[in-house]
């Protein structure tokens, strides 16, 4: 199965793809990876990318898009992919679809996660993490430490990451609700969206997605 996953941030779209990819038995392809994987490798695309983010700037689609193009054709995702991060608007969407009618091939789903936004700053704007081991992560509401504010693992303090501050969490919802969440209409006219609820427990929210993409 080809599949894009959209999703607003704090929805769980990462933890989700891995397991879908996981389940699917495709390869799940994020723009972060993408990138991380290109820069370390020292490509051409990778060595153009970090030119743009040493100087602060976004990387260009054309950049994002090429780098796509180089995984999607590695042996691996033959059998099909699970997007995630990309595209992230509608240019994007429509380069995606150029390239695939090259290739000759088609998406099958593209799967979106709906989180209300108070929840999903509440799920953002309650992380607590450890400042000695950042793998150490709380939920003040969800999984709190044992005593607030210290570290159930290490003892360490817990504190708010600035990414994960209210404010912060506001500005990336309303980046994606004017970037990314026009392509969700722009597939729905290809009657390729199916919307699955994003709320409850991480393996409710698996098996409710591989419900709905066994549809397609
Ligand atoms: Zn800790």
């Amino acid at each position: 199965m080809r599949i894009v996953l959209v999703g607003p941030p704090g929805a769980g779209k990462g933890t989700q793809a891995t397991r879908l990819a996981e389940k699917l038995r495709i390869p799940h392809i994020s723009t972060g990876d993408l990138f991380r994987a290109n820069i370390s490798r020292q490509t051409e695309l990778g060595k153009l990318a970090k030119s743009y983010m040493d100087a602060g700037n976004l990387v260009p689609d054309e950049v994002t898009i090429a780098m796509a193009k180089d995984r999607m054709e590695q042996s691996d995702a033959e059998g099909g992919f699970l997007l995630d991060g990309f595209p992230r608007n509608v240019s994007q969407a429509g380069a995606l679809d150029e390239l695939l009618q090259t290739e000759g091939i088609k998406l099958d789903a593209v799967l979106d996660l709906e989180a209300p936004e108070d929840e999903v700053v509440k799920r953002i704007a309650g992380r607590r993490v450890c400042r000695k081991d950042s793998a150490h992560v709380f939920h003040v509401t969800y999984s709190p430490p044992k005593q607030e504010g210290v570290c159930d693992v290490c003892g360490g303090e817990l504190y708010q990451r600035d990414d994960d501050s209210e404010s912060t969490v506001r500005t990336r919802l309303e980046v994606y609700h004017t970037q990314t969440e026009p392509i969700i209409d722009y597939y729905r006219a290809q009657g390729l969206v199916v919307t699955i609820s994003a709320m409850g427990p991480v393996d409710e929210v698996t098996a409710r997605a591989l419900e709905a993409l066994s549809g397609k």
